[in-house]
């Protein structure tokens, strides 16, 4: 086995296959590592993207799309209803996606582009020497080494690269969402959109969805904030389940957590940089991660085909991902956390207030601004402060 890379990349989620596919295009050598023995599976995700944020990275292959939605209906405490048009969504709506095989695909097109895929092999540490990095792996049963110029940990929430590294990504109480998700059967709603729940006594610190996967069939899955919940998810899901589906079949149980930390200081260190959700590249204040994760994949993989040009393999130089990612989408990383520390704390009144307040529009023609303006101006006592993050 090769035991020299350019590039070892740690992890083929969407981060990590994006990674190793733009090095690899960029004429590095490069080694894609998976611990688990099949790509994509189990899936960890309710499965919503936008479709901008697909079509910038990958031809679209209706394999790997279960459904396709045109926006989301949002729903207050007490039931009052907003439906957003798909552009207003944001970026977990437009696809639901198969990721069993989207994932796949992704690793197939860096294995395409002259990446080395090794599934079944766990990273185990990581150690500089000579200005270079030794990543010690255990594949298929056995220890072995590789040498390589640059690391980039794609490993998901559960992350240790950005330890190994000294990168700081510590997730406090409050910063990370715990999820349960059920594959539901037999269930009645309109397969044209996205849904979402909100309310402290539904899902306190988060939210309820539900993404169409076909055939009547949806993923129904509950975020919370363990340090606001006073219950399990399960239990908060499991109440929503026999209230609004009791007819559902429950075939498929995901569990999971999602950073919801915000943009953190830096995801480099020499030989280094995080991408996605192990660089908590994850939306604040929807839990959605996969397009930020492609995008940060990417960024990670055009910087480190200019340090290898350059010999250079530092964290001075690798500051440039830093920049990349913060003026891309870290920007309304840190909007989003600013917003969602606000919309934690209100009560289901406030919550309620706000959505009878904007029930009736049209948003389907309004943009995201205009929305939160005009919510500011309908209550500019509750929302004032946060004016200021849209002028
Ligand atoms: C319940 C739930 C619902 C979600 N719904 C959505 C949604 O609808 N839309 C959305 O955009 N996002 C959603 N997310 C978030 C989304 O799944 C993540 O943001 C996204 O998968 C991040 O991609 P990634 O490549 O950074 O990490 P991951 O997809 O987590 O990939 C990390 C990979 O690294 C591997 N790995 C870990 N450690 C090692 C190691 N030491 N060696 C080798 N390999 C390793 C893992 O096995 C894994 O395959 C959801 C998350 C959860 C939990």
């Amino acid at each position: 086995m090769k035991t020299d890379y350019d590039v070892v990349v740690i992890g083929a989620g969407p981060a990590g296959s994006l990674a190793a596919k733009t090095a690899a295009e960029n004429g590095l050598d490069v080694l894609l590592i998976e611990k688990r023995q099949e790509i994509g599976v189990p899936v960890r995700c309710a499965e919503g993207v936008s479709k901008e944020a697909i079509q910038q990275f990958v031809e679209i292959d209706r394999r790997w799309i279960a459904a396709e939605v045109v926006g989301a209906k949002v729903y207050a405490p007490d039931g009052t209803e907003i439906v957003m048009g798909e552009e207003m969504a944001g970026n977990e709506v437009g696809f639901v996606l198969e990721r069993k095989i989207f994932d796949r695909h992704l690793a197939r097109l860096a294995a395409k582009a002259g990446a080395n895929v090794l599934v079944k092999t766990t990273a185990t540490g990581i150690k500089r020497v000579d200005g270079l990095v030794e990543v010690s792996m255990r594949s298929m049963g056995e220890n072995f080494n590789a040498k390589t110029k640059i690391v980039i940990g794609c490993d998901g929430v559960e992350s240790r690269v950005g330890k190994w590294a000294g990168i700081d990504t510590t997730l406090k109480l409050g910063e990370i969402e715990s999820c349960v998700q059920y594959l539901v059967t037999g269930i009645d709603f309109d397969p044209e959109y996205t849904y979402f729940w909100l309310g402290k006594s539904i899902a306190p610190g988060g939210y309820i969805w539900l993404f169409p996967k076909g055939n009547s069939a949806a993923n129904v899955g509950i975020g919370v904030l363990p340090s606001m919940a006073d219950r399990s998810p399960k239990e908060y899901l499991d109440r929503f389940m026999e209230e609004v589906f009791p007819e559902g079949e429950v075939v498929e149980v995901v569990v999971g957590g999602v950073p919801v930390k915000g943009p953190i200081e830096t995801a480099v260190a020499d030989n280094v940089m995080l991408a996605g959700d192990a660089a908590r590249h994850s939306d604040p204040i929807t839990g959605g991660g996969i397009a930020n994760a492609m995008k940060a994949g990417y960024f990670a993989g055009t910087v480190a085909k200019e340090a290898v040009e350059k010999g250079d393999f530092s964290a001075i130089m690798l500051r440039k991902y830093d920049e990349l990612w913060k003026n891309d989408f870290g920007k309304s990383l840190h909007r989003n956390k600013i917003l969602q520390q606000k919309f934690i704390k209100m009560d289901d009144e406030t919550l309620n207030k706000l959505a009878r307040s904007i029930a009736g529009y049209n948003l389907g023609e309004m943009s995201v601004k205009k929305l939160v303006l005009e919510l500011v101006k309908k209550n500019p006592r509750l929302l004032w402060d946060i004016k200021s993050l849209f002028i």
